[in-house]
């Protein structure tokens, strides 16, 4: 694969492989190839040495305490909400608000924006090419408010259909919810015409970057995001840790999320103050550890650099919708003109369980089904896809191999 890429390409590709330990074993007898990236990415070994480190010499609760374990923890922990407004460029680290996943962030916006903001005959905006995760939050607020909910189409391409997307919009347009990038098919969306367009009506935008943020360069300011999601695990940081960045204004504006303990300004009986954003929707014990570990992910892709991450990943989506596509049987889903590195397919007349479960056989990780885009799946008249999605540790033998044994696979069940 050295042979396409710049020098200076190849010679990172190979260090960076190396950061990755679970990428260097023997699945069923066979080299691990994990095209799995998109349901969640591996973890560098400096994020797990980070986490083990945290444990083993910083563990404390936060922010209350004032012994020196409790203030190294804090420090770390707020070092983090540093580095996100840094990473996705947040005019202040206040606007940037931990959560345990882009389906908590979003559901937090969905509920605390939706119970100050909307009203019964409002109109939510979200899109064919949703995750679960971004339609049905909205669906729940429509239902408790009396709002009517409007999906953008996409087309054969898995584009969307940006004419119907203005005939969408009106006065009672309150909101709009679209992800960066498509988890099922790679889409990337016009985020910024998406968000000026709304914005000409007053509505307010969630941009859900979870397929996003391992990717692609994001600015909110730039942007004039209102509010955009992401979670760490699929940008090679842990489990378990969300980000929900909004603009102050907003936030400071909506109700409280969940309650307790961190939230507060001061409770009585009688009645209880609320804390300053970011902690008014950071109630109870986070996950410390997670969030600490997370800043070092960040850290990694920046090093690495997102502008060689992306040229990577292009050249592995590149050839392997050549080689892929190549095979005789394979029908590609979603061929839009600007794609993350995701490669789904069907294969005429074979489940798509069946390649999923003969792929692990040779050692290959891919994901099959529906991805949490069921409308999806119903728009292109399909049950499920198979998707194989790079990240930047990937390489063009994983593709041979995943090839060949495809073709084996197709022979075999044909
Ligand atoms: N939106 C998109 C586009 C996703 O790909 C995912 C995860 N597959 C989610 C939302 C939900 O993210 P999480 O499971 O980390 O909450």
């Amino acid at each position: 694969m050295t042979a396409e890429l710049p020098i200076h390409t190849a010679e990172k590709l190979t260090g960076i492989r190396a950061q990755f330990p679970i990428l260097h074993q023997r699945i069923n007898n066979k080299p691990l190839v994990y095209f799995d990236n998109a349901a969640t990415t591996q973890k560098p070994q400096r994020v797990i040495d980070k986490i083990v480190h945290y444990y083993s010499t910083d563990n404390a609760n936060i922010h209350r305490g004032i012994h020196t374990l409790a203030e190294r923890a804090t420090i770390a922990y707020e070092t983090t909400r540093s580095t996100v407004q840094a990473f996705i460029n947040a005019s202040e680290k206040e606007e940037v608000i931990f959560t345990k996943g882009t389906s908590e962030s979003i559901n937090l916006v969905a509920f605390a924006f939706g119970e100050v903001f909307v009203q019964a005959g409002d109109e939510i905006i979200i899109s064919t090419v949703e995750h679960h995760s971004n339609i049905v939050p909205w669906q729940i607020l429509c239902e408790r408010k009396g709002a009517t909910l409007k999906v953008i189409p996409v087309d054969d391409a898995g584009e969307l259909i940006m004419d119907e997307y203005d005939k969408l919009l009106s006065a009672k347009t309150r909101f709009v919810a679209v992800n960066h990038a498509s988890n099922s098919l790679g889409t990337i969306n016009p985020i910024k015409e998406i968000i000026e367009k709304a914005h000409q009506y007053g509505a307010k935008v969630l941009i859900d970057g979870a397929q996003a943020a391992a990717h692609l360069e994001i600015d909110v300011q730039a942007l004039d995001a209102d509010f955009y999601t992401l979670s760490a695990h699929k940008v090679y940081g842990p489990t378990g840790v969300g980000i929900l960045y909004g603009k102050r204004a907003l936030l400071e504006a909506m109700s409280p999320y969940q309650s307790g303990g961190e939230m507060i300004s001061e409770v009585t009986f009688e009645k209880t103050t609320y804390n300053e954003i970011p902690y008014k929707f950071e109630a109870g014990t986070p996950n410390i550890a997670g969030v600490v570990a997370f800043n070092e992910a960040l850290e990694f892709v920046t090093e690495t650099g997102k502008e060689h991450i992306a040229q990577l990943e292009n050249m592995l989506l590149k050839y392997a919708t050549e080689t892929l596509g190549r095979i005789k049987g394979i029908v590609p889903v979603g061929t839009a003109r600007n794609k993350v590195s995701v490669y789904s397919f069907v294969a005429e007349g074979i489940h798509h369980f069946d390649i999923g479960q003969m792929l692990d056989a040779s050692g290959v990780a891919v994901r099959t089904g529906h991805h949490c885009t069921q409308p999806l799946m119903s728009r292109f008249n399909i049950e499920g896809t198979v998707r194989a999605s790079f990240a930047v540790y990937n390489t063009r033998e994983e593709i041979d191999i995943m090839a060949e044994s495809l073709e084996r696979i197709i022979r075999f069940l044909k």
